[in-house]
């Protein structure tokens, strides 16, 4: 049996032309072939219009996944983290950040298995307290290397140093060189996590528990890049192995 592995929807924001596609809810397809691939059997969780349901619904499904891949997607609304939106700051989907926090609250006391990507991993900060850069252009003041890459999503386009005494490291080695496709990253780490990491700017790129092997969150896109860099379908196949074991 392939363990479920539940991939939080996100929704389209461009209108369609058949009313019934609006705000489709969906998956990146690249992430659900990695899925596949590692031995899993991807499952798209969709959030609640209706905000009154959102904690029953995600406390269901956490129950009946057995890990959770939190994708990219929309800029974390700022509320969420008690702020204000700056000028920069993107298109936002409310329901969908308290869905994914109620997700990941209920996967973590299940002791089930997370991996983040991108916007995954800045919900998940927010959601175990941390905060976020709205927009690193003018608000990280070290700024120094391209993170909203102009090039194809697949090119990887700068280095990370990984922390050898990590998950990561054990999957990917001391450095690794990936894509880049946020504006926006974790500011404020949440208590629980730490930094396992950073772009040559110091950007924080990667993060695990303190407590317990059940979170790894990367910045980067590996679901573009294992097609042509295979050590990055080792992410997926780890989060699988973890949710066989739990
Ligand atoms: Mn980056």
């Amino acid at each position: 049996m392939r363990p479920i592995i539940g991939i939080a929807g996100d929704a389209l924001t461009q209108p369609s032309a058949k009313i019934d596609l609006n705000q489709a809810d969906y998956v990146p397809r690249a992430i659900k072939q990695a899925v596949l691939k590692v031995g899993g059997l991807p499952v798209i969780l969709p959030f609640s219009d209706d905000l009154q349901l959102t904690e029953e619904i995600a406390e269901q499904l956490a129950d009946t996944i057995d890990g959770l891949i939190l994708p990219g997607g929309p800029d974390v609304a700022p509320i969420v983290y008690h702020e204000e939106p700056i000028p920069q700051l993107g298109a936002v989907i409310y329901a969908e950040d308290l869905f994914e926090t109620a997700l990941i609250k209920a996967i973590l006391q299940n002791k089930k298995p997370i991996f983040a990507i991108c916007r995954g991993i800045q919900i998940l900060n927010v959601a175990l307290g941390g905060n976020l850069y709205q927009d690193l252009a003018v608000q990280y003041p070290d700024l120094k290397i391209q993170h909203k890459q102009q090039s194809f999503g697949n090119y990887p386009i700068h280095h990370v140093k990984i922390d050898p005494d990590s998950q990561l490291a054990e999957l990917l080695g001391k450095t690794a060189f990936v894509n880049s496709r946020h504006h926006q990253a974790i500011k404020m780490l949440a208590p629980v996590l730490k930094v396992v990491a950073k772009s040559a700017d110091g950007v924080i790129e990667a993060v695990e528990s303190r407590q317990n092997d059940l979170i790894l969150g990367v910045q980067w896109h590996p679901e573009n890049l294992w097609q042509d860099d295979p050590t990055q379908l080792r992410l997926f196949a780890d989060l699988i192995r973890k949710a066989e074991k739990h």
